[in-house]
């Protein structure tokens, strides 16, 4: 019998394996667990920092080092389709869509399959291929914008939206600058400038370092990082983790790219619904693939998911329980 829970992060406990996926710290973890990381955004990596057995592809790991400037020791990669075999267990990696190096991972043991997703996105992208679907009893699914009012609007019209606001805001005498997370949101956005327009496109170090990696791995990014004193030619993007002004004469104008943006109306900043998540109805159409008979949610609106899978598509649902304490005892 497997235990499953929420413990740090989704515990896969077997009589010979603890599984723990993108744990957020080491509390309470035993000290033979296997740590899988499904991808380098910070919530779902700090498992790199631990001195346990670490699972995850290597440009997961490489994203992570290039952010963090740490070398990853005790590291074992895997690749999408190739699984490893672990005791009882069997993990496979799947591509999950959200970023470069972005897995699921699927756990076959004996008498049982679970799926646990990490984050998402079931679209293709300029710099991803959707999540891949794949059958199983438990699923274990982000619930970021698992709620009915989340469904972004078509992909192509968002990008057509961002390059032509920055293109008019450049042709105002204007500097557009868009805030994004340096890992995944950066590179699509200076994939979109690279392959619509001729713009110049300028990141900080942090989204360089990054681009780096991308650019390593098949995907290549044309930008560059300019000192703040450099004189700048007026047709350039900027794209940044912080905000980031170089010494021109312009005004600065923010855009920031979300899924929140679809309730957002920031003051300043223009805001465009871009996610690399999947969104409500693409949840649900996960959910519905996987043929799962038990579906957990984690991350969000956890309980507005559980209750529509219940009453949509009639599985049985809910958010990921919490290990019991007797269990994490059990664990140390
Ligand atoms: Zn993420």
């Amino acid at each position: 019998m497997a235990e499953l829970g929420w413990c740090a992060g989704f515990v896969i406990r077997t009589r010979e394996n603890n599984l723990v996926f993108d744990p957020d710290s080491m509390h309470g973890l035993a000290r033979d667990s296997s740590v899988f990381i499904s991808h380098a955004h910070a919530d779902h990596s700090a498992g790199f920092r631990s001195r346990l057995k670490k699972y995850s592809t290597i440009e997961t790991r490489e994203i992570f080092e290039s952010i963090h400037g740490k070398v990853v020791v005790n590291f074992h990669d895997v690749k999408l389709h190739c699984p490893i075999r672990l005791g009882d267990a069997e993990i496979t990696p799947l591509n999950a869509g959200h970023m470069l190096g972005s897995t699921q991972f699927l756990v076959t043991l004996p008498n049982t399959t679970i799926l646990y997703t990490g984050d998402i996105n079931c679209l293709d992208t300029l710099t991803t291929t959707r999540a891949e679907r794949a059958e199983c009893d438990t699923l274990v699914v982000e619930a970021t914008y698992g709620e009915p009012s989340y469904i972004f609007p078509e992909r192509e019209q968002t990008y057509a939206k961002i390059v032509s606001w920055a293109l008019d805001q450049i042709k105002q005498g204007l500097a557009p600058t868009f805030q994004a997370y340096g890992a995944g949101k950066a590179q699509e956005l200076v994939k979109l400038f690279n392959v619509y327009t001729k713009l110049d496109v300028i990141t900080d170090q942090k989204i360089a370092g990054v681009n780096a990696v991308y650019s390593n791995n098949g995907l290549k990014m044309c930008s560059r990082t300019v000192a703040a004193e450099e004189p700048n030619n007026g047709n350039s993007v900027l794209i940044a983790t912080r905000p980031y002004f170089l010494s021109d004469s312009r005004k600065y104008v923010k855009a920031v790219t979300t899924g929140w943006a679809l309730k957002m109306s920031p003051k300043r900043a223009a805001a465009f619904p871009l996610s690399s998540h999947a969104d409500y109805r693409q949840l649900l159409q996960f959910v519905k693939d996987s043929k799962a008979k038990t579906v957990y949610g984690f991350t969000g609106y956890t309980d507005v998911l559980a209750s529509q899978i219940r009453r949509k598509l009639g599985i049985q649902s809910r958010p990921l329980p919490m290990l019991a304490q007797k269990t994490l005892h059990h664990f140390r």
